[in-house]
């Protein structure tokens, strides 16, 4: 196993659309080991392809409760009931911002060996399929922010070098 390099705000790759995964080989099971452990060592609760520079439609999490990987993931159902909470991003490290998401989703996917799964997920697993699959199609959370939180995030992200230097967020304890 590996640990890869976690690509951050400015790069290209996470503004693009992913490819479908067409082939289930060795070689797709071997990123899914290495992007679970690229996560872990973040840490993270979950890491989409398109993050470790691999423009195809995969990501991983691991919520305490359980983890996994999802191949070509497409949400069939959003509840109508959304809920609001802080959001970070491993591309985007040191910031947290309120992204309204739908409180369960059904997603229909393929495991990494090509086997078809159809899960649904509540509450925080809702919302890590949901940022997850919005990595997949280019979308990062702040683009999910409000309007003039949006722009109060770009702001204060630019201050930051755009994640490239993240904020003191909590002050070391002194001794
Ligand atoms: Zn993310």
């Amino acid at each position: 196993m590996a640990i890869l390099e976690i690509r951050t705000l400015g790069d290209p790759i996470l503004k693009s659309r992913a490819a479908e995964v067409t082939t289930f080989d060795a070689e797709l099971a071997r990123l899914v080991d290495d992007m679970l452990e690229t996560m872990r060592a973040a840490p993270g609760v979950g890491l989409a392809a398109p993050q470790v520079g691999r423009l195809i439609r995969m990501f991983v999490w691991d919520d305490a409760e359980d983890h996994g990987a999802m191949v070509n993931p497409k949400i069939t159902w959003f509840s109508e009931e959304t809920e609001e909470a802080e959001e970070g991003c491993l591309s985007v490290p040191g910031f947290y911002f309120p992204v309204a998401r739908s409180v369960s989703v059904k997603v229909r996917a393929r495991r990494p060996d090509g086997t078809h799964v159809d899960v649904t997920a509540e509450g925080f697993r809702a919302r890590v399929f949901q940022h997850e699959i919005d990595h997949l199609d280019g979308i990062l959370f702040i683009d999910r922010l409000a309007p003039d939180l949006r722009k109060e995030a770009m702001r204060n992200l630019r201050d930051h070098d755009f994640g490239m230097s993240p904020p003191p967020s909590k002050p070391a304890k002194t001794l």
